[in-house]
Parts: structure tokens; C-alpha cells; sequence
């Protein structure tokens, strides 16, 4: 059965250029390995006004529990100038021992080792004690608004219900075995404008210059920090990412400025409560800046930007195990579990069933001359296949 082979099924991923939101014959391409194994596959377009739609695919391999589902995506991002990669893009050309294409590790890589890992698995032990499916989108590196979260949403009104996730998205920095990951921080967007009054820069007693209000209160943002981290947590983080007054004149006192932030937080907060000490730094600024004696207190808006990412953190003890002892098994090393990185689709997953991630190294991601070693293929499904194993073992222990 050639879907053993990772390798040959991460070739034929590869030559798929399926850049978001085009389908690229990779989720075909998918169906075509899924279904003489027994998978049950189907397609599912989400759509949305005024975006592409989005195809997604949703396949299973049994009818009873425990349910284990594998979730990942086969978009990848633009491969960037084509010319400076040494091997075509979208080749899928083999040298030096690696791999070389886009989505090599990010993550039709991840996706090729699952597969090859549940053949395998039927190959030696017959067809799984539970239910194995695939959850995979075609929309996580464009605006994952016609991805993920539809499809769980699609899958569970239809009945489908999960017991544990593994996200194939890649996890470790340096090696296979360095990081799993059991939790991500929460992300919340917004844009501050302070309003002020217009005026020449001469006669600044008839204007107000909204940059001496915008200053208290950024600075207010940064500092001091919101947390000082958690067990499983750095700590929470403000950045601002932009300011911007966009008045090209130096004898004109703008009217309005504005800056953008972007907090990571952990699990010290939720969203909403963030948000709400957000708004008390402002106000407390605004109410006491030390930059406009006199003045009345600096007057603001907030717009908040759409869809905050909700902070998660996994405490199913039975599926991490059941990684983490894969991972040591057959690479003897020991797994950090971390909460670090950006956000991810894990963070929709949650809601359904606890998810843990685990994939390839990450270090060429989104790079040209994306690559992967073809021995980490063959490691990383042997991962995949002690741990569907291990996990089906551990969800049956009466
Ligand atoms: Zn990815």
C-alpha cells in the first residue's frame, strides 16, 4: 500500500498548488489516499460574502468511540520569488536527503505522516479499536474565516462528536521530539484614537495636540505588566504596533492620532477581562495625564479589532501522555510542553475536545527553499502510529 510511504504521499501533496484559498487538487489528492483505506470522505464548501470559497474535507474511518480526529490544513502561502528557490516550488524534488516544497513542514508534511501512519496501523493491527478521522481545511493561511471553525461546526450538527484532537502543525523548533504543544495565548487587537483639536503649530493655546494624549495613554498600555505569567505561561504581552498621525505638515498641530496594540495573554484573563483592564489603563491615563496640565482629560476611542483569539490550555493527562510517551519512545527524548507561538486552529478545536499539537521542525516555514529531512518523515509517522496506539489503549482502560 504506497500511503505508507510518507514520503510518496508528501510528493503528491507538494505538486498540488494549493496556495489560499485555491484547492490546488490537494484535497483530492487527499481523498484519493483516504478512501481505499476505508475512510468515509466527505467535501464541505463554506462560504461567506465577500470572500472565495473555501473547500474543506472532513473523512472517517469507523462508526463507534473513542474518536480520535487529526486536524491540519493543505492551504500553504505564496512561494514568494520562484527563482530563488534551488528546487521548483511545487516540484517536490528530493536532494541531499530532504524534501524541498512549498508546505514541505507547514504542514502537508504533517498531514502525509498521518496518513501514512493509519495505514500502517491497519496494515499491522487491523482496522483501529475507535474511530479515526480527518478534519482538514484549506483555510488557515488566509483569513480562517471559511475554514476550521466552519467545518467543526458543519461536522458536529451532523452529529460527529470527538474525543481528542492532534493538530499536525509544526511544533518543534530545532528537532523532532523538542516540543509539543498543550495550549496557546489568547490574542486581542484594537486601535486607540485620541482627538484633539487642530491648529497652527504657533499658536498652540488655540489647539490641542492629540500626540500629548496619545502618549500617557500608549505608555499606559506597556506598562507596568499585566501579569507576571503562569504555570503553564509566559507572561501576558502588549505590543504597540503602530502610531499614526499622517499630517505631513510641521506648522500644523494634527487633530487626531492614533495607535494600534496587539496583547498575547494567558490564562490569567479571558478576553473580555483583558479588554476591560485595557479600557481602566486608558481611562486611568487619560483621567491624570501628566503632559496636559490643565487641560480637560484626554478624550478617546477604541475601536476593537473583530474576533479575539480565546486563550486555551489542554489538561487531558490521558492524550498528552499518550504523545508525550510516543515521542519518547521512539526518539528517547523528552517533549517541553508549551504554550509558546502564535495562534492557531487549535484554539477553535478546543471547544469541541481537548487538542494537543505536534508536527515536523518548523525552522523553514513560509521561507523559500522550504524543506523537510525524509528521515523526520519517517520519524514523525512512526510518532503518529505509537501514538494512535497508545491513545486508543489508554481511552479504552475500563
Ligand atoms: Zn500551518
Amino acid at each position: 500500500m504506497s500511503t505508507s510511504d510518507p514520503v510518496i504521499n508528501l510528493q503528491t501533496l507538494i505538486r498540488c498548488p494549493s496556495v489560499t484559498p485555491a484547492e490546488g487538487g490537494a484535497l483530492s489528492a487527499l481523498e484519493a489516499m483516504l478512501l481505499p483505506l476505508g475512510f468515509k470522505v466527505e467535501r464541505m464548501v463554506a462560504t461567506e460574502p465577500g470572500m472565495p470559497d473555501i473547500e474543506n474535507l472532513y473523512a472517517r474511518l469507523g462508526n463507534k468511540g473513542p474518536h480520535l480526529m487529526f486536524a491540519g490544513h493543505t492551504d500553504v502561502v505564496p512561494p514568494g520569488d520562484e527563482a530563488s528557490w534551488s528546487h521548483p516550488p511545487f516540484a517536490a524534488m528530493i536532494a541531499g536527503g530532504e524534501l524541498f516544497g512549498r508546505g514541505a513542514v507547514d504542514m502537508k508534511g504533517g498531514i502525509a505522516c498521518f496518513v501514512a501512519a493509519v495505514a500502517r496501523h491497519i496494515e499491522k493491527h487491523g482496522m483501529p479499536k475507535g474511530s479515526i478521522s480527518f478534519l482538514i481545511t484549506g483555510d488557515e493561511e488566509g483569513p480562517a474565516v471559511n475554514g476550521t471553525e466552519k467545518l467543526l461546526k458543519w461536522a458536529a450538527e451532523r452529529g460527529e462528536r470527538w474525543d481528542a484532537c492532534l493538530v499536525g502543525e509544526p511544533t518543534n523548533p530545532d528537532a523532532l521530539g523538542d516540543m509539543i504543544k498543550i495550549g496557546r495565548r489568547g490574542s486581542v487587537s484594537g486601535k486607540v484614537s485620541v482627538l484633539g483639536v487642530q491648529g497652527h503649530a504657533a499658536y498652540p493655546h488655540l489647539a490641542d495636540n492629540p500626540l500629548r494624549g496619545l502618549l500617557p495613554l500608549a505608555s499606559a498600555l506597556m506598562d507596568p505588566p499585566f501579569d507576571t505569567g503562569t504555570d503553564n505561561f509566559p507572561p501576558s504581552n502588549l505590543e504597540v504596533t503602530s502610531v499614526d498621525v499622517g499630517n505631513p505638515a510641521t506648522n500644523v498641530i494634527p487633530a487626531r492620532a492614533s495607535f494600534a496594540f496587539n496583547i498575547r495573554f494567558n490564562d490569567t484573563w479571558t478576553a473580555d477581562t483583558v479588554k476591560a483592564e485595557i479600557l481602566r489603563r486608558l481611562d486611568a491615563a487619560a483621567a491624570g495625564s501628566p503632559l496636559r496640565p490643565g487641560r480637560d482629560p484626554v478624550r478617546y476611542e477604541i475601536t476593537w479589532a473583530e474576533r479575539p483569539s480565546h486563550v486555551f490550555l489542554t489538561r487531558n493527562n490521558a492524550l498528552i501522555a499518550s504523545l508525550s510517551e510516543a515521542v519518547e519512545t521512539v526518539t528517547g527524548r523528552t517533549p517541553q510542553l508549551s504554550t509558546t507561538g502564535g495562534t492557531s486552529d487549535a484554539r477553535f478545536i478546543k471547544d469541541y475536545c481537548p487538542v494537543v499539537e505536534f508536527g515536523l521542525v518548523g525552522q523553514t516555514m513560509h521561507m523559500v527553499d522550504e524543506r523537510v529531512a525524509l528521515a523526520d518523515l519517517e520519524i514523525l509517522t512512526q510518532i503518529y502510529g505509537t501514538f494512535i496506539s497508545r491513545w486508543f489503549d489508554n481511552a479504552l482502560l475500563p
